[in-house]
Order: C-alpha cells, then sequence, then structure tokens
C-alpha cells in the first residue's frame, strides 16, 4: 500500500484530503506544522507528499526543498493562490505538480494515483542501478560501500562507513552516543560508548572540509550528534 503525507495547517481541509485519499486505498498520515512535516517526510519512507505552500514558521517553499535535497518521492504542492504556484515554478524547487484550492478531491486522488504510478515505473528501472545517498558534496555508494567527497574517493573503515551511511540516511535526527553504539555495535558488545565520538571523529576528518567546523556531522551539545542535510 502506498503511504502519502499531507502538511496542510487547515484541519478541515487536510481531513478531507485525508479521508479521499484512504477510501481509494492509500495510507495516509497529517501534519499540520510544518516543521513536523518536514521532520516526518524525513524520516519515514513516504511514497508521495501532498504539500501546502503557506504555513506558519516553515513555509512549503522550503520544506518543498528539503525534502528534495535528499529524496526524489513525488511532492505535490497546493496553495490557494494561482501567483504561488508560479512562483513555486518560477523558483524550480523540484515539486512534481502544483494545485490551486479550492479543487476537487477526486481531482487530488487522480493526480496522485498518475504520479505514484510514473514514480513506480521509475523505481523499478533503477533497480539495477546501484543504491545511492547523495548530500551536497557527499556521496554513499551503498552498493559498491564506496564513500567520494567532492569526487574524490575516500577510505573507510567498516563501523566507520556503517556509522556515515546510518547518520546520512536519517538526517536531522539526534542521536546519543548511546543509541549510536547499540546501534552499530550491539547492545552486548564488548566496547565503550567513547568509541562512538573516535568514529565520529575520524569521519569528519574525511568527510569535512573543517573538521572543527563540521558541515555534516554536527554536535548537539549534551543531546548526541545529528547529520545535517
Ligand atoms: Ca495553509
Amino acid at each position: 500500500m502506498s503511504r502519502i503525507l499531507i502538511v496542510e495547517d487547515e484541519q478541515s481541509i487536510a481531513e478531507l484530503e485525508r479521508d479521499y485519499l484512504e477510501i481509494n486505498g492509500y495510507e495516509v498520515d497529517l501534519e499540520t506544522s510544518g516543521e513536523r512535516g518536514l521532520e516526518r517526510a524525513l524520516s519515514i519512507d513516504y511514497d508521495l507528499v501532498i504539500l501546502d505552500l503557506m504555513l506558519p514558521i516553515m513555509d512549503g517553499f522550503e520544506i518543498c526543498r528539503r525534502i528534495r535535497s535528499v529524496k526524489d518521492i513525488p511532492i505535490v504542492m497546493v496553495s490557494a493562490k494561482k501567483e504561488d504556484i508560479d512562483k513555486i515554478r518560477g523558483l524550480g524547487l523540484g515539486a512534481d505538480d502544483y494545485m490551486i484550492k479550492p479543487f476537487s478531491p477526486s481531482e487530488l486522488v487522480a493526480r496522485v494515483k498518475a504520479h505514484l504510478a510514473r514514480y513506480e515505473r521509475l523505481m523499478g528501472r533503477r533497480e539495477s542501478k546501484n543504491d545511492e545517498v547523495r548530500i551536497r558534496g557527499l556521496m554513499i555508494d551503498k552498493t559498491a560501500r564506496r564513500v567520494f567527497v567532492n569526487d574524490r574517493e575516500v577510505m573507510f573503515t567498516t563501523k566507520e562507513f556503517d556509522l556515515l551511511t546510518h547518520l546520512a540516511m536519517n538526517p536531522n535526527r539526534v542521536y546519543s552516543k548511546e543509541q549510536l553504539f547499540d546501534l552499530l555495535w550491539g547492545m552486548d558488545a564488548m566496547g565503550e560508548i567513547a568509541t562512538v565520538t573516535v568514529h565520529i571523529r575520524k569521519l569528519r576528518e574525511k568527510v569535512e572540509q573543517d573538521p572543527s567546523n563540521p558541515q555534516y556531522i554536527e554536535t548537539i551539545w549534551g543531546a548526541g550528534y545529528r547529520f545535517r542535510i
């Protein structure tokens, strides 16, 4: 079943969209805040996002740009203003479709169906290709277990590679040292939490231009580490 995220601050519109999509067999999550919507879109594997443009605090432009920098799922943007739609087109944010409110729910369902079908065809064609993560100058080829920093290959140990890949695939999430240790070394592994700190330092030396001022792996004081996108 395809999973869809709706980010829309007008509850009644959001619920109407959700109800129609659910009737048509989609699994739908709703988020009324832009910030939480972005967080959800990045941490959960959705097949499509319906994104309202006017949202408090973080607007749809910013959310679209940030989802698009890490994911190529279809994004359908909605706005009450025709001018906004023209603006989105002009900015080239990478949205796949634009709808002007009010629209009929059945029109929305039809477009969602079409985008999902196109995306599935695209993904099917890519299956034989290597699984890659690209964030700015960093490229991780998960299939070949190779890492390139600004097109130059950098060598990583197994644990360094696993740690980097885990962080890069879950951007904007803070992981404590304990969580990372459990994830990578296992609950019952011999070793010390401090090994995480050592590995983070090595990763920074390899991927950051200036390891003392990291652009990828940030330290969140008192909480842990976060991969920035
Ligand atoms: Ca709105």
